[in-house]
């Protein structure tokens, strides 16, 4: 029998950048507001908050934006949306409706270059904001 060749290893997440303030947070070197935690995902209030409820859900593992998805294993991926829901939730604004908006790149003026979801609500949100 022909030996298989051995799969090359995964290769293994990109560093993350010491100076990431999110990566600062998930290891708990900066403070935030958690509101939920996870072995994929971390949740807190965003620091400025823009609506009544302003929380962030991001992954654990750091990658910069929507654009690196794929970078993630989809447990992460999954765990991602699945929080985004169950803060909501938590918050007392899945009934009434909530928006989930994650800024990528140059034109949609991401300031924060470790992927997050803004879970928005609490509030009636503006019809013209998207
Ligand atoms: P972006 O513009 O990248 O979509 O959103 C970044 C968000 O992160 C902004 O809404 C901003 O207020 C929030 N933010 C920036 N730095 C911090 C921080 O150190 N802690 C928390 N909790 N939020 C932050």
């Amino acid at each position: 029998p022909v030996a298989e060749t051995p799969k090359p290893a995964a290769p293994a997440p990109a560093p993350a950048p010491a100076a990431c303030v999110f990566c600062k947070i998930v290891a708990g070197t900066a403070p935030s507001r958690k509101v939920y935690e996870d072995k994929y995902v971390l949740a807190f209030w965003d620091i400025r908050p823009r609506a009544k409820v302003h929380l962030l859900v991001i992954p654990k593992q750091h990658v910069a934006s929507l654009k690196e998805l794929d970078e993630l294993p989809v447990e992460t991926r999954a765990a991602l949306l699945s929080a985004c829901v169950k803060v909501a939730r938590d918050q007392g604004i899945l009934d009434e409706g909530f928006r989930v908006i994650s800024n990528a790149g140059k034109d949609a003026s991401q300031s924060v270059f470790h992927l997050h979801f803004h879970v928005v609500g609490g509030e009636k949100l503006r019809e013209d904001a998207i």
